[in-house]
């Protein structure tokens, strides 16, 4: 089989190309794709919103008018390694493919590369297709993604305006439809109490207690909130780091949480602030004097959620035979949403479960089904032929 049809075998050349976010640049990956999307004929132009940061943007119009199909996915990964605790947990190299258990291992296996290797074999075997085709396909191919996006699909759609009927954004889904996705909050706290000696504590307010305090409050509203499931539950406030204190011996008059909640597909990031808000005002007027807690979203604040409704969704999710799902991470989708206007659902082999993980993985099988999926996908949408 010609390897551009075959999702390993292209998965096998792109797991070696390092991409770590923070680590490497997506340079070598560009390089290998437009390699690909060149010899498929494609217009491809790079776009570079921070030095050594490429996103391409690639396009294929087709003789006669009809649908515009958006592909968005991400050339980079998580780092391999990422802390002390990771250390020696990976069991192969993970910039060297290794087959086990019908599954493929090595870093970006499941997200991305494996998406981006489906793709690529469906639209190839697409290509090959002697049916007359009808509209056109736009694929971002983009940097930054498992940052914040803001070099990557976040510059790309802010500066470069496209149109297309309908986009799907690849990331593990276990190749069913996500046709919502929750949004992300991201805060930093600052509480102030009043400091001292330990062998007086008398009259003063320990700083990181007033954040615990400040935590069971957030939690009490996120479990009124909260939607469950076998698989899961949201929105949760997840306690990501303290900054401050001193030494054992003092009382500390001062700290800083960082924290995250996230938003359920049917909520917005303007109501959950105002309650957010609500229950700060509330916790600080049982205080007195100086001690006290002030909010700020960190960056942007974070990302709205997102719900797509479409005529192709439901196609796309009839060829995957599974109802659609929540998609409990944020994914470019809302960029896309938010700027383009174009509507967006998620969808992509291997599971989220396996993504940012050591000895990260996916399954073999889901990466032909992924590429089947996609190829009828294209056939239904920008042929007349119902295959
Ligand atoms: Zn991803």
């Amino acid at each position: 089989m010609n390897w551009m049809l075959d999702p390993v075998s292209i998965l096998r050349n792109i797991i070696p190309i390092r991409s770590q976010n923070g680590i490497d640049t997506e340079v070598e990956m560009a390089k290998a794709i437009s390699f690909i999307l060149v010899k498929l004929g494609f217009n491809i132009s790079t776009k570079t919103y921070a030095p050594n940061r490429p996103n391409l943007l690639c396009h294929l119009s087709f003789q006669n008018s009809g649908p515009a199909l958006l592909f968005n996915t991400h050339m980079d990964t998580k780092p391999a390694i990422e802390n002390e605790a990771q250390k020696n947990i990976w069991q192969t190299n993970p910039f060297v493919p290794h087959k086990h258990m019908d599954c493929i291992f090595g870093l970006g296996a499941c997200d991305a590369k494996g998406s981006i290797s489906s793709l690529l074999a469906a639209i190839t075997a697409f290509l090959k297709t002697p049916y007359n085709k009808n509209g056109s396909i736009t694929l971002h191919f983009v940097s930054d993604e498992e940052a914040t996006s803001q070099f990557g699909t976040v510059a790309l759609c802010k500066n470069e305006k496209i149109d297309a009927d309908f986009a799907i954004v690849l990331e593990p889904t276990n190749n069913k439809v996500s046709n919502a996705q929750l949004g992300n909050m991201i805060f930093c706290t600052k509480f102030y109490g009043i400091g001292g000696h330990t062998g007086k504590p008398k009259g003063k307010t320990n700083a990181f207690r007033l954040a615990f305090s400040f935590i069971h409050l957030i939690d009490k509203w996120a479990k009124q909130k909260s939607v469950t499931s076998d698989t899961f539950q949201q929105p949760f406030m997840n306690v990501a780091k303290f900054d401050g204190g001193s030494s054992c011996g003092t009382i500390p008059d001062f700290c800083k949480l960082y924290w995250s909640i996230r938003i359920l597909p049917n909520a917005n990031i303007r109501e959950y602030q105002k309650e957010l808000s609500k229950i700060e005002n509330n916790f600080n007027n049982r205080l007195s004097g100086n001690v006290k807690c002030i909010t700020h979203p960190i960056g942007t604040g974070g990302i709205d959620s997102c719900i797509c409704h479409h005529e192709f969704l439901d196609i796309l999710c009839d060829l995957t035979q599974k109802n659609p799902i929540i998609y409990s991470g944020s994914t470019d989708a809302a960029f896309i949403r938010n700027f383009l206007t174009i509507p967006a659902c998620v969808f992509g082999p291997g599971s989220l479960e396996k993504a940012h993980t050591p000895n990260e993985s996916v399954p073999i099988i889901q990466l032909f089904e992924a590429k089947d999926i996609l190829f009828k996908f294209l056939c239904r949408i920008l042929t007349s032929n119902n295959n």
